[in-house]
């Protein structure tokens, strides 16, 4: 066993830092750049980088977790924290490069470097399926791949391992010069290039040629020439080059033709000159083309061809998503039963600690396999984690982790294997917490999760937090320094959830929150959320509630105003309000005249402050109404001023929603209320690049059928195939909110990633598609709406808007998040 250790000294020195003051002695071998993933503190160094979240905040918060080593580039820090050593340097992020790369150098092993557009993480966890047998392999924890995943991935490498495989993704040119030197790779595989993501480049030849830099140096240079365009073969990397191709015969692995078995492929090649074959247990087109890769690359490495199709056949599905679910019992479930690593772990305890919806925290963990450390400090390691996150209830399952009960200070149960559990199951008492399920491959984890969650019906809606957070990144990127944000969570969050959207928006600190009605806030406050929070209508029989559980009025004409100011005792004290100003939506708000009338009110009690006072923008998505957005921000800022000079305290001023946030950026004044740009969406910008889908809606196939030309299908008898065909029905109507104005042919879903039309009017629950010539079959899945078909056509086909189809989704339709 050999950790990796240097001193505190040694890595100032690695960093040229000439004037580095030792407060204390450190040995360093876990670098981190989040406060929340501290495994043990003593021997970590926290680098501040300062991306949306600025890791010069989090400072303190990790000093309190018990850090004592810092890079920093504000020198300001040094002084807050004098028995800290600090690190000061130019760039925190390139020192966090340049020190992993210091590392890597060290060391003799082989290194697979994957890049590509699509496919990097899978064909690098299938690697790792296929090799683990021959080598003790390190590679990147799910898909650490960026400028600041490399650096990590690569510095948990130490002496014992003899392959590296690591991914590398970028984003703009540029980028890959600073990885290349990271991973110093030995072999290169090229995944793929798509059109997709092509911003940041100025071609695609551009992208490729960049990408390329990574493989520079590399001995062995796998690829399919589809990807690299017209460079000529004697100009691509690689002192031994690789290809596989579907079109060049004369690749060194030259696809016959592949064939679908019972969702299996089968797979005829030429090699050496020989036929040769081999059975992926896969059968779309991205995990087709992830396997052919892995293939080409065990005979790239000298594996035969039987050896290479044996260990294919034995490939499992990759799922590097935790999945949050709700469970039996008022619990919640986050499903994470494919990686058991301890940095995988620490992810996850991550995010069993941003839901907040139940007191309870319980890890059902099985022994983790293949870490490279002795058991004692393995186990003493994940007790220290588990106690560090205070988790409350342990189960572990597994004789390893059973051997080191002792170690855990908590409530814990152990078994000694997953069928034990099982067995005792009905007996064991889950009760309104929060589940988190991890464990190896090997322990079958996903039988606990399914016994643990109600049945999924066969319609779900997905979330993808990770989308939805990089979606309010792009938003605050847009914002001048120190404008607050209000995320509007108002009915399910758009529809995509409630205090599962809540929970990350307060973890990503957005200033305030805001709903519509009281109930909505009752329930993010019952699930833990602590952010401010609006109520946008707050009706008088509510107020009991709204006091109850802290929420802040939208208070929006004098009635309303006077019965609040009325309902709270005597002995209320500024107790926090809104005021809506109406400037031509004319829905809620007090106009110019309501002035005296509001003053007067708001200065006759101490028992309420304005916070804020905003308005509602009409149009703020839309070039033709430019003039009368103008007119109304100059409006806003009239009468906010007035109400200003009658108070004498100021309050937040805001008016912009989601559009205005690009398309009017003089009105972001204090704070901006964002929506539907959350969600992915935004009426005001021509296209969406840089927004990222976050909900999609699927369905499955229930009954396959064949029409004649005489047939009708569906109520009505609306439906008919002029030359008959197959159709297929699937669980999904009207009651989902998938409108009936999607009947008849108007509506298409996607199967097997082709669109399929609707067929014959839409039912309560269900509705049939034409799938003639699809090869669909029973319990195929649907895609309503995804990243290819989305919200925005499923809009235009029945003419409303993307928040229309959004909100509409029923509460009946599962909703699953996703975090990464
Ligand atoms: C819904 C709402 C918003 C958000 O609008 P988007 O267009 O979705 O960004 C902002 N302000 C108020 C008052 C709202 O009701």
């Amino acid at each position: 066993m050999s950790e990796i250790n240097y001193t505190i000294q040694q890595i100032a020195e690695l960093l040229n830092i000439k004037s580095f003051e030792e407060k204390q002695p450190a040995l360093i071998n876990s670098l981190l750049i989040d406060s929340r993933i501290i495994i043990s503190p003593e021997n970590s160094l926290f680098f501040a980088i300062p991306a949306l979240r600025d890791g010069h905040d989090f400072i303190a918060e990790a000093y309190a977790g018990g850090i004592r080593n810092f890079v920093i580039s504000k020198a300001e820090y040094v002084k807050a924290f004098p028995d800290a050593n600090f690190l000061l340097v130019p760039d925190v992020e390139k020192a966090l490069q340049h020190i992993a790369a210091v590392h890597r150098s060290q060391f003799e092993l082989e290194v697979i470097a994957i890049t590509g557009s699509n496919g990097k993480t899978v064909v690098k966890e299938w690697l790792y399926q296929l090799l683990s047998a021959d080598f003790n392999i390190v590679r990147s924890p799910k898909s650490f791949n960026s400028q600041l995943g490399v650096p990590l991935s690569v510095w948990q490498t130490n002496k014992e391992h003899t392959l590296g495989i690591f991914e590398a993704g970028i984003s703009k040119t540029g980028e890959m010069q600073h990885l290349a030197p990271i991973i110093q790779p030995t072999i290169g595989i090229l995944t793929n290039l798509r059109e997709a993501h092509a911003e940041g480049f100025s071609s695609p030849k551009e992208k490729l040629q960049e990408k390329l830099k990574l493989f520079s140096g590399v001995k062995l240079f796998i690829y399919a020439p589809e990807y690299t365009g017209n460079i000529a073969t004697e100009d691509l990397p690689g002192e031994k080059k690789f290809s596989w191709s579907t079109i060049q015969t004369t690749a060194d692995l030259f696809i016959l033709f592949v064939e679908p078995i019972n969702g299996k492929s089968y797979i005829r090649a030429v090699y050496k000159d020989k036929e040769i074959e081999c059975l992926i247990p896969f059968s779309d087109r991205a995990s087709l083309e992830n396997g052919i890769t892995c293939w080409a690359t065990l005979l790239a490495l000298g594996y035969t061809p039987e050896q290479a199709d044996f260990r294919l056949e034995r490939l499992t599905a990759v799922n590097m998503r935790l999945e949050l679910k709700n469970g039996i019992n008022q619990c919640s479930v986050i499903d994470d039963s494919y990686s058991a690593d301890i940095s995988s772990l620490a992810i996850a305890l991550d995010f069993l600690n941003l839901q907040n919806q139940h007191e309870i925290k319980t890890v059902i963990l099985s022994d983790l396999l293949q870490t490279g450390k002795t058991d004692v400090e393995l186990y003493k390691e994940i007790a220290a984690l588990l106690k560090q996150k205070q988790i409350h209830r342990l189960i572990g399952i597994g004789p390893h982790i059973t051997a080191f009960a002792d170690l855990f200070e908590m409530q814990k149960t152990f078994y000694g294997s997953t069928e034990e559990f099982i067995q005792q199951f009905p007996g064991i008492p889950f009760n309104n917490e929060t589940i988190l399920v991890k464990g190896a491959r090997r322990f079958e984890f996903e039988r606990i999760s399914k016994l643990l969650t109600q049945k999924v019906h066969g319609t779900v809606m997905e979330i993808d937090l990770n989308a939805l957070a990089s979606n309010l990144k792009f938003y605050k990127s847009k914002l001048k320094p120190g404008v607050k944000v209000m995320a509007m969570v108002k009915a399910f969050s758009y529809g995509s959830g409630s205090f599962e959207i809540a929970n990350l928006l307060q973890y990503h600190k957005v200033d305030y929150l805001a709903v519509a009605y009281t109930d909505e806030g009752v329930a993010l406050r019952k699930a833990g959320i602590t952010l401010p929070i609006m109520v946008m209508s707050p009706e008088p029989f509510a107020f009991e509630a709204i006091l109850k559980y802290k929420l802040e009025p939208e208070l929006y004409n004098l009635d309303i105003l006077k019965a609040f100011i009325d309902f709270l005792p005597a002995a209320e004290n500024s107790y926090p309000v809104h005021i809506k100003i109406d400037t031509g939506m004319h829905r809620l708000g007090f106009e110019e005249p309501d002035l005296p009338g509001l003053l007067s009110l708001l200065t006759s009690t101490d028992k309420i402050k304005v916070v804020s006072a905003f308005s509602h923008l009409a149009a703020s998505e839309d070039e033709d109404h430019d003039e009368f957005t103008k007119y109304q921000i100059r409006t806003y800022l009239h009468i906010s001023g007035k109400l200003r000079a009658g108070l004498d305290y100021d309050f937040i001023h805001h008016i912009s929603n989601t559009s205005a946030i690009t398309r009017h950026p003089e009105a972001q004044l204090d704070m901006v209320r964002l929506g539907i740009g959350l969600y992915g969406f935004d009426g005001g910008m021509k296209n969406l690049s840089g927004l990222h889908t976050v909900a999609v809606l699927k369905t499955t196939i229930t009954q396959i059928k064949t029409i004649s030309p005489e047939d009708t299908v569906g109520y009505g008898r609306r439906g008919s195939l002029p030359a008959g065909g197959t159709i297929a029905t699937v669980k999904i109507g009207y009651a989902d909110g998938y409108r009936r104005a999607f009947g008849n042919g108007v509506g298409k879903m996607l199967v097997n990633g082709k669109p399929a039309p609707v067929i014959g009017t839409i039912a309560m629950d269900m509705c049939m598609l034409d799938v003639t010539g699809l090869d669909a079959k029973i319990g195929d899945e649907v895609i309503i709406f995804n990243n290819q078909l989305t919200i925005s056509d499923l809009a235009e086909q029945i003419s409303t808007i993307p928040y229309e189809i959004l909100t509409n989704i029923s509460q009946r339709v599962k909703r699953i998040y996703f975090y990464e």
